[in-house]
């Protein structure tokens, strides 16, 4: 089928429109009519090739929320007419350990993401979000909370269980001191659901504006990480940081911030290494991780987390063609919090 999208013909050209073809549905597939695809940081990281890994064109975009329009003879849970959403994933081998517990964003195999990899049914490779419609298939398929508003559930596909799956796994909740690195797309996602968990919850940020927006999100506290005796203050006192920034910065700075056996999660991908003191893990022990979006139960766990405690992402509203501007603007940590597409704008 015939699609209207927009893509990145190279990593130093605008995005502009491109059609691309979508296979019609097989059995097991769901087709979504799409309404609206949020703006990751990971999108402008991947359109200008600052991982060293893509290929064009480039069709960007995995926080894809939208309406069922058709459905294969077998598809069980999801009938014309549905709001559904897909994320970061639409494929794994399904069949190795990592996928076998539910880690498909683990597949030994390689997981298929949902730009940029290969895609068994056309030979090329995988286009994403900002296009008016997607295939897939309904193991990677989710389903979203009807209370939820859907331009601002879309984002919780990405920045949503990317930061919602660490902050299960390390345990952030009551009693717990829990920081957020950033208030970008991620980093408010990180503050909303730390509060809900019932960590207290400090907000780390470069930017002075967003201190009363850190507040009313949920942080208790917000500090100036740029202000040497602000960050002091904190020294030794958190179980867990989640660092959501997507450039250079200094990593030590906030392991000193760490209890006994506290950790450090990265989530942020900023392309160039970021130098670690071994001391600064030494002396007290300390734990630095990294943490990869989430798998498909617990995405869907995390959307019925947000229904039932009705969060969602703070967005602002975006014309396909504003895509550019968009990113200049994310690049300046000038996003509140996270840019939304209409994708009804690609359609003229
Ligand atoms: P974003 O909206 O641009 O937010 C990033 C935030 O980082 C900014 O708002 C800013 O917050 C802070 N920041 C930016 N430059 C900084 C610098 N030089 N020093 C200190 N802080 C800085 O980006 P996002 O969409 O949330 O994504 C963040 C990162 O996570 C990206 O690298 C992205 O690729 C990565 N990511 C990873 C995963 C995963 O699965 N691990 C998933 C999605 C995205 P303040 O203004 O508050 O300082
Ligand atoms: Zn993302
Ligand atoms: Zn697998």
């Amino acid at each position: 089928m015939s699609t209207r999208a927009y893509a990145a013909p190279s990593a130093t050209s605008p995005l502009g429109p491109l059609t691309i073809s979508r296979r019609e549905p097989l059995p097991t597939d769901v087709e979504i009519e799409i309404l609206y695809c949020g703006v990751c940081h990971s999108d402008l990281h991947y359109v200008r090739n600052e991982w060293g890994m893509t290929t064009y064109p480039l069709v960007p975009g995995h926080e894809i929320l939208g309406r069922v329009t058709r459905v294969g003879s077998e598809v069980r849970k999801f009938k014309v007419g549905d709001t559904a959403a897909v994320g970061c994933l639409v494929d794994s081998c399904r069949t190795c350990s990592s996928c076998a517990s539910g880690l498909e964003q683990f597949c030994v195999q390689g997981p298929i993401f949902s730009y940029g990899s290969p895609d068994k049914h056309s030979g090329g490779t995988t286009h994403g979000g900002y296009s008016e419609r997607i295939v897939c298939d309904e193991a990677f398929t989710l389903s979203v909370p009807g209370n939820l508003d859907p331009a601002s559930a879309a984002p919780l596909l990405c920045a949503g269980i990317t930061t919602y799956s660490p902050l299960r796994k390390w345990g952030a909740g009551k009693g717990k001191k829990v920081g957020i690195v950033g208030l970008g797309g991620l980093g408010h996602m990180g503050v909303k659901f730390a509060h809900a968990l019932g960590a207290h919850t400090v907000l780390f940020t470069t930017s002075h504006g967003k201190v009363a927006d850190g507040k009313r999100l949920g942080a208790d506290e917000v500090v100036m990480s740029r202000d040497a005796e602000a960050m002091a203050k904190h020294a030794g006192s958190f179980d867990m940081i989640l660092d959501t920034v997507s450039a250079d910065h200094d990593l030590n700075a906030y392991l000193a911030l760490l209890k006994l056996d506290g950790s450090m999660v990265l989530v942020g991908a900023p392309p160039a290494p970021q130098p670690v003191s071994v001391f600064s893990l030494l002396m007290p022990r300390r734990n630095l991780a990294g943490s990869l979006i989430g798998g498909i139960a617990e995405t869907q766990e995390m959307l019925d987390f947000c229904g039932k405690h009705d969060i969602v992402c703070d967005i602002e509203l975006i014309r396909m063609e504003q895509i550019n501007e968009a990113y200049e603007r994310m690049l300046k940590s000038d996003v509140k919090y996270r840019f939304v597409i209409d994708i009804a704008s690609l359609k003229g």
